[in-house]
């Protein structure tokens, strides 16, 4: 059986500590996509020109945020690195015309610690760390995905981790002020999410890759691109003709949205 591909919201780092709905799917993925053999994970986190994969052999850790609790920064998730499937992933993609750097030494980013914690707590299952380009579009990054593809036939999980929505002005605002969020920000989330379930339904690829264009409230739900980019990643490693499944959609604050699609 091939192994799905995957687009996870990964919230905040203090996703691993509190009580959510996000956090007890991340918790059950096991149980919906299986046990890989081992994991690639495209993280919002780690942006780089051009594409990089990580061939540390144990990664160490990326403490990469503030002002959360303590405990989050003595936290360890030791899961190896695989040298070997990250020099594959160069030649895949060297071979698609996408010039692949491997870089040697790097840690784990909190979008790819953090889901994969609550997701595979042995960490025994090797990682491998892929970057988003913050100045390439959709396309650019479904590419990605589709060059590698082949690897869900050897149980490869292809996982992209960033957020479908990703408002952290409003986000923070709720967060440490108790402010009310904007009551026009919970529709046009909806609004975001809902288009993207409709396109993914029909199968519209044109307009998926095209979301900045067609999507209504782009810059609302994404001021920046960049915890979008993984969504593409993970569709394009669907491979062609690809179900798409909502597989989760749990909201916090009544607007910062945890949607997870599947393809397979
Ligand atoms: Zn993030």
């Amino acid at each position: 059986m091939t192994t799905p591909s995957l687009f996870i919201s990964h919230g905040g780092p203090n996703i691993v500590l509190d009580d959510t709905e996000a956090r007890d799917y991340l918790r059950g993925l096991e149980g919906l996509v299986g046990r890989p053999s081992a994991i690639v994970v495209m993280s919002a986190h780690f942006e780089t020109r051009g594409p990089v994969v990580v061939g540390d052999p144990a990664p160490g850790m990326i403490y990469d945020f503030g002002g959360f609790p303590d405990e989050l920064y003595r936290m360890v998730y030791p899961a190896p690195g695989s040298p070997e499937l990250a020099a594959r992933i160069k030649t895949m993609l060297d071979a698609a015309g996408i010039p692949t750097v491997v870089a040697p030494e790097r840690g784990y980013d909190h979008g790819t610690w953090t889901p994969m914690m609550l997701a595979f707590p042995e960490a025994d299952i090797p990682i491998v760390q892929l970057s988003i380009d913050p100045g390439r579009d959709a396309a650019y990054h479904h590419a990605l995905g589709r060059a590698l593809a082949p690897l869900r036939e050897e149980n490869v999980l292809l996982v992209g981790s960033g957020h479908i929505t990703h408002n952290l002005r409003a986000v923070f605002n709720a967060m440490r002020r108790g402010l009310a969020p904007d009551p026009e920000m919970a529709d046009k989330v909806d609004a975001f999410t809902g288009w993207f379930a409709d396109a993914f339904a029909k199968g519209d690829r044109d307009a998926i890759l095209h979301w900045k264009e067609r999507a209504p409230f782009v810059t609302e739900n994404h001021p920046t691109d960049e915890h979008l980019m993984p969504l593409f990643f993970a569709y394009g490693a669907g491979g062609e003709g690809a179900e798409a499944v909502r597989a989760h959609d749990s909201k916090q604050m009544g607007f910062f949205a945890f949607d997870s699609w599947l393809f397979r």
